[in-house]
């Protein structure tokens, strides 16, 4: 690491990350090499990778790769400019055709990232003057879209429904308002109350946009999210989803009437002013979405397998917290805990990230495991005898806050 001597306008930043090293908060990167999968390869190691966010184990799926080589010889690699100006190829208008067909909506719009989808969207529709209402535990991309946007922000508690309705009732002084929601939390694996969301914004006259970046591809009869499996996905008008995680592509979109789309394209900044993801990369999401289609068997083994080890957990004395899904936290409290399981598990060849501050509020440290489809029962097994029971961490003797 390079030593700075002398004194220069940057020098505060040598306090601060001394800071973040003392309250063990200091992150680093790793290296992977090779394939995203069950198994990686991260600094020179092999680990079971409980991880990755590639659900349905298509990150490195032939089919997807294949797809790339294809479009690669017909377009080239870089897209060259913004959707605007020349960026927007046929394979781009191909994938959100599809989209709106696969989310059952009017139209979609393909974004460089589900961040860029979020922060954008949100700034496109409210402004100041207006408000938007967030819950507490919402990912940063929806925060930071509630802050571009200089709108007023209204943070409710949890899922806490009641509570977002009479903020709704006390409101009067805003003319646009919105709602906005994971549907599937990033951190606790639980999923908002959609369907009590739905009534009370339509009682209150109040924009709703779900974020399904965690649940697209897995959840619901055809993959399309949350809203699916709780059937009031016609009655939300904004919806965002990913094709970075599950669908093992990348990019972000959102979907609706034409109209939203129509204004998102002339409002929405981190649209306007990007240059568009290469052509590949639509074409590798035209392949997901077909795999998706035709192997129901993926998501419906993964919850099924979920649900499972979940039991088992909660068997063994660990409190998994509000969990109904494929990411499954081991609620653990404090950051230096958190950090010291996920340090012992890697020891044992196992990688379980630990999640806290400021990812998480202070207290509300986890281990974050994440299943996915390539998992095989036996990298399970290893997965439940490394954590052991929670009685024989001492510095978990504390148990865990109720949230
Ligand atoms: C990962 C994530 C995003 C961002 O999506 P990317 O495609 O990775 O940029 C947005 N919302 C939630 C809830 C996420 O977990």
């Amino acid at each position: 690491m390079t030593h700075h001597t002398t004194h220069n306008s940057l020098n505060w930043i040598d306090g601060e990350l001394a800071g973040l090293e003392r309250r063990e908060l200091r992150r680093r990167l790793a290296d992977r090499r090779g394939a995203q999968g069950a198994v990686v390869r991260l600094d020179g190691r092999e680990l079971i990778n409980f991880s990755s966010n590639d659900y349905l184990g298509l990150a490195a799926d032939p089919r997807l790769t294949q797809a790339v080589r294809a479009a690669l010889d017909s377009q080239g690699w870089g897209a060259g400019a913004s959707p605007l100006i020349s960026g927007h190829s046929d394979l781009h208008r191909q994938l959100e055709q599809r989209l709106a067909e696969f989310e059952q909506a009017e139209a979609a719009l393909l974004f460089p990232s589900g961040f860029a989808a979020n922060a954008g969207t949100i700034a496109a529709l409210v402004g100041p003057g207006d408000v938007v209402f967030t819950d507490r535990k919402n990912h940063a991309s929806l925060l930071d879209g509630c802050r571009l946007s200089r709108a007023d922000v209204k943070v409710y508690p949890h899922g806490d429904w009641q509570q977002l309705e009479k903020l709704l009732q006390r409101d009067v002084a805003h003319s646009r308002r919105l709602i906005v929601t994971d549907s599937l939390f990033s951190m606790d694996g639980d999923v908002a109350p959609l369907a009590q969301l739905v009534e009370v914004s339509e009682r209150h006259d109040a924009m709703l946009m779900i974020d399904e970046a965690h649940a697209t591809g897995v959840f619901g009869q055809s993959g399309r999210g949350v809203a699916e499996s709780q059937a009031v996905e016609a009655r939300i008008p904004v919806r965002m989803g990913t094709l970075s995680k599950a669908l093992g592509s990348h990019g972000g979109y959102v979907v609706g009437e034409c109209r939203l789309i129509d204004w998102l394209v002339n409002r929405a900044r981190p649209y306007v002013f990007s240059t568009a993801a290469p052509a590949a990369v639509a074409a590798a999401s035209l392949a997901a979405l077909d795999i998706v289609a035709a192997e129901p068997e993926r998501r419906a083994a993964l919850l099924d397998r979920a649900a499972a080890l979940r039991r088992r957990l909660v068997d063994r004395g660990w409190n998994a917290g509000g969990s109904v899904s494929q990411i499954i936290p081991v609620l653990v409290d404090e950051a230096e805990a958190a950090v010291r399981l996920s340090a012992s598990l890697r020891e044992k060849g196992l990688f379980v990230p630990a999640i806290r501050p400021p990812t998480v509020p202070q207290g509300e440290a986890c281990l974050r495991i994440s299943l996915c489809y390539g998992h095989s029962r036996e990298m399970v097994e290893r997965l439940v005898e490394g954590l052991g029971e929670p009685g024989n961490n001492q510095s978990l003797e504390r148990g865990c806050t109720t949230r």
